[in-house]
């Protein structure tokens, strides 16, 4: 009898989830198809047995599905004053970075702006005409076709915001219609018409990129509202459509509060998703279901956890992405960025395709160049560079100073920062190409503030910092100019790297000693530098008597390069022609000048070749003391673009021979 009565609470308890889940299934706003999906799922679920396993995979399923933002959209601010204002008043400088995020909304509004133009295609006069006639009524612009044939042709004359075609037609059918469509015109809805209301047939059109799907007969209403959703869809994802914006630059530049600000600035919800090191496609994508504990991928996750489908995006460090065993995450990424397919994204958790055109993806890297190539063909890159001490100095003033000082509570009594402690603090305790480090600097300064004033060790008004508050709180200095500081001396040249986190100086140290002709090579170089190492003492062997080396002292020599500072990744061929003056500073007994920085690439036949990351190899050589810079002739136009603040204090020379600056670095 208590048996009986168990299992029918069981049943009941069944009963009511099934109904529940079956709620939340029609309110969650997903597509038919999916909805027919869910609905079979639920349908096996009513039937298992609750405490099985695959019991609790199908409910965690069907729950996670009608959590989905299915068709939750914010509607875009498309005001572009408030958004220039909004950039502006968080950001200072960036000047070519906001201008390039400006236009990009700009043509968004002016696309959002015009009479939406219909185009209808059916094969039944009547169904066309009335459609047409309500829709004209409506005050779209709307256009008609008798069939697939005549719709091709005026669509290959024109575009249109929306296309509401029927499926079945003699000759060329709907699916025709869709799949020209959405080559020609990726922006364009399309909306599918069908007497034959089928699961597969819907499957199939939202599959390949229909907006919506409609059965016969429906009601005009229906219609309307698709049409009225799609073009509210089409104008929430126009400014993503085409490129997708990639922010490059050193850490700490501003990339992620750039990011912040336009989805504040379009009134959008804004996630950020970091890739570095993501060597599993699963990660992106979604586990198939079959696998146990299976999840789905981290795009879907953060955009059910944002709550809506069109949220700014931001993946960090797209050029970190490792090409491993485990599938290939470059490639699921580029399905879920690349407008063409991403309408549809299937993750494998939710096996349903899900619409990401909504998404505006911004992503980020340190290095653009490492970005893989087809990831980085669909990309607007927007360049980061590091900032100059000057704007280091304005941005902590402005920004990092007011923003730690409302966060330490010291709004009451603020302290006064002076410039000399500015600089201090950027020149003595931080040596980065961006701001992370200095408002960590005055963060704490203003923490260790707030525990004096709370101790009463401190009057509360007029708080002035100095360099010596300065030296005070953040105790000993920590960075040296380490060019000024140090000696001329033979053999020891001073080169410049591109890193990840912006650029920094190296010392090239060679020398020679009793051997058998070989070379040494140390300091964890990368292969291409080793090569460049080989390829410059080469050089300089065949060209010996045209630097005034005798030939003989190659003779029962080894020679030794090393290249100090372990923490510095080294590779890439710009170290080539700093190496071949250090060799002929070894070999000539002349000291080179310890700040005189030299950057380019060396061909056999001494040639210089340009290199890159010309800004942030000029912004390191300042921060280190260097007085001369000497970068390849070719890279001269690097040096005209930059800002005049960059190259201020700053000698640069140009070399397309090393001939042409020896005496410029060996004294
Ligand atoms: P990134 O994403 O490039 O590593 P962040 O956006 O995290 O850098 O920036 C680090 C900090 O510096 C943030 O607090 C940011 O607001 C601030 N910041 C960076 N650039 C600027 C700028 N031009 N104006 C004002 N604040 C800035």
């Amino acid at each position: 009898m208590r048996l009986f009565k168990k299992n029918n609470q069981i049943d009941e308890n069944q009963v009511t989830i099934v109904e529940e889940l079956k709620r939340k299934i029609s309110q969650s706003g997903m597509p038919s198809c999916v909805e027919d999906i869910a609905l079979k799922e639920l349908d096996l679920l009513s039937k298992m047995n609750p405490s099985t396993a695959e019991y609790t995979i199908t409910l965690t399923y069907i729950e996670y599905l009608t959590s989905l933002p299915w068709n939750k959209k914010t509607s875009d601010n498309l005001d572009l004053e408030r958004a220039e204002r909004i950039l502006n008043e968080r950001h200072y400088g960036l000047y070519g970075v906001k201008n390039r995020i400006l236009e990009h909304l700009a043509v968004k509004i002016l696309s959002s702006n015009r009479t939406p133009r219909i185009l209808v295609i059916d094969d039944e006069e009547i169904a066309r005409k009335n459609i047409e006639h309500v829709l004209t009524k409506e005050n779209y612009n709307v256009m008609t076709a008798k069939n697939g044939a005549e719709a091709f042709k005026i669509l290959d004359e024109q575009e249109f915001e929306i296309v509401l075609t029927d499926i079945r037609m003699e000759g060329l059918d709907g699916f025709a219609v869709l799949e020209k469509v959405k080559a020609k015109y990726p922006n364009t809805k399309v909306i599918m018409i069908t007497a034959y209301p089928a699961l597969d047939n819907a499957v199939e059109a939202i599959k390949r990129g229909a907006f919506h799907y409609i059965a016969k007969p429906f009601k005009i209403e229906e219609v309307k509202l698709a049409i009225k959703q799609a073009i509210q869809d089409r104008v929430s994802t126009i400014s993503t459509k085409g490129s997708i914006l990639c922010f490059a630059g050193p850490p700490g530049t501003g990339k992620t509060s750039i990011g912040k600000s336009i989805a504040d600035a379009l009134g959008r919800k804004f996630a950020r998703i970091s890739l570095g090191g993501i060597k599993d496609e699963a990660e992106i994508r979604g586990h198939r279901r079959t696998y146990a504990g299976a999840k789905p991928g981290r795009i879907i996750e953060e955009i059910r956890r944002t709550g809506v489908a069109n949220p700014v995006l931001m993946l960090d460090e797209v050029d970190k992405i490792c090409q491993d065993f485990k599938g290939d995450p470059a490639s699921a990424l580029l399905e879920a960025l690349d407008p063409e397919q991403n309408y549809a994204f299937i993750d494998h958790y939710l096996d349903v395709p899900f619409d990401l055109s909504g998404v505006m993806f911004i992503v980020t890297a340190n290095i653009p160049d490492n970005i893989q190539p087809a990831l980085f063909d669909r990309m607007e890159v927007i360049e980061f560079s590091g900032y100059t001490e000057e704007e280091k100095k304005n941005i902590a003033l402005k920004h990092l100073i007011p923003k730690q000082i409302t966060e330490q509570g010291l709004t009451e009594f603020p302290p006064n920062f002076t410039e000399e402690a500015i600089f201090k603090i950027i020149q003595e305790y931080t040596r980065e190409a961006g701001i992370r480090n200095l408002e960590r600097m005055i963060a704490t300064i203003c923490r260790k503030i707030a525990t004096e004033v709370v101790k009463d060790n401190m009057p509360r008004n007029s708080i002035i910092i100095t360099p010596e508050v300065v030296e005070k709180y953040l105790g000993p200095r920590r960075y040296y100019f380490e060019v000024a500081d140090a000696k001329n001396r033979v053999g020891v040249v001073t080169g410049l790297v591109w890193t990840e986190t912006g650029g920094d100086i190296i010392f090239v140290e060679v020398a020679k000693m009793k051997g058998k002709r070989e070379l040494i090579l140390t300091g964890s170089l990368g292969s291409i530098m080793r090569e460049s190492a080989q390829a410059a003492l080469s050089y300089i062997k065949s060209n010996a008597y045209v630097f005034g080396i005798s030939e003989d002292v190659f003779e029962n020599q080894d020679i030794h390069i090393h290249v100090p500072a372990g923490a510095i990744p080294k590779d890439g061929p710009s170290a080539g022609a700093t190496i071949a003056i250090a060799l002929i500073s070894l070999f000539t007994n002349r000291p080179a000048r310890r700040d005189v920085a030299v950057t380019g690439e060396l061909t056999l036949s001494g040639r210089i070749l340009p290199v890159g990351g010309i800004k942030e190899k000029i912004l390191a050589a300042k921060r280190a003391g260097v007085k001369t810079v000497i970068i390849p002739h070719r890279n001269k136009v690097d040096i005209e673009n930059l800002p005049e603040d960059f190259k201020q204090d700053l000698e640069i020379l140009f070399m397309e021979k090393i001939e042409d600056v020896i005496d410029k670095v060996l004294i």
